[in-house]
């Protein structure tokens, strides 16, 4: 016993230092975890998270087409008031630049005189890479297929709330979007993926994409470019957009 108390009281002076400097070893200096490198670049912010930060492409500012085109070259839908409206039945319009990666800034009035029922009430919509519909539709009080309403990724995935506002008033989506990626011989090699902010509520999160759209049957992916163009939808509806912005990733 006193042999222990002995070595005990010998070994005492290590066992102290042990523990007092045992801390510091295992969390180390604090200097070793801060990272420096690379300079965060500085992004000026919109008046508004509605407004385009120092960084974004602007797709529409409200006054010209310079930033589409259409099939048929001239884009035909009008102008007026800041904000573009679907000329019924002269074609969707395409961003002459390709997009992949990126957070889209958009927003979107059906009209005010509410016209039709279902899927005919001011559809149109966004196609990221022009492949994938993100659906526009006034679904204010207006029953459709859930995987065919606003905030939906058409005919795949439903949003998880339905957060329109009325008819004729502007509504916002705030997209981020992941590319699909592709290997050599056309096989997926990761699905595109998409987070949605309808109104500032998240209609969409993380969500993955299955393919392009198809109106019938099971959506399937054709191997594509890297960035190709944002689509928006003549679906026959007036429906109109102000302020679209982007920022790729
Ligand atoms: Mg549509």
């Amino acid at each position: 016993m006193k042999r222990l108390r002995l070595l005990v009281l010998m070994l005492l002076p290590a066992l102290l230092s042990q523990a007092q400097t045992k801390p510091d070893r295992v969390k180390g200096d604090p200097q070793l975890s801060e990272v420096w490198e690379p300079v965060i670049p500085v992004v000026t912010p919109g008046k508004t998270s509605q407004d385009a930060p120092s960084d974004a492409i602007i797709l529409f500012n409200g006054k010209d087409f310079s930033a589409w085109t259409s099939d048929s070259g001239a884009v035909k839908w009008t102008i007026a008031d800041g904000a573009m409206s679907v000329a019924p039945r002269t074609g969707g319009i395409r961003t002459k630049q390709g997009f992949g990666d990126c957070q889209l800034h958009i927003e979107w009035r059906t009209p005010a005189v509410v016209k039709g029922d279902g899927q005919g009430r001011g559809n149109s919509g966004i196609f990221l890479m022009g492949k994938s519909e993100l659906q526009v539709l006034d679904n204010y009080n207006n029953r459709t297929y859930s995987n065919g309403q606003a905030g939906s990724i058409y005919k795949q995935t439903p949003p998880a709330v339905n957060v329109c506002r009325p008819p004729g008033e502007w509504q916002t989506y705030d997209v981020i979007f992941k590319a699909p990626k592709f290997y050599d011989d056309g096989r997926v090699k990761s699905p595109a993926t998409i987070t949605v902010l309808q109104n500032g509520v998240l209609v969409q999160y993380h969500t993955t994409i299955w393919g392009g759209p198809e109106y019938r049957g099971v959506p399937e992916y054709k191997k594509h470019g890297d960035k190709e163009p944002i689509f928006l939808q003549d679906h026959d509806n007036t429906t109109s957009f102000r302020n679209i912005w982007i920022r790729e990733l």
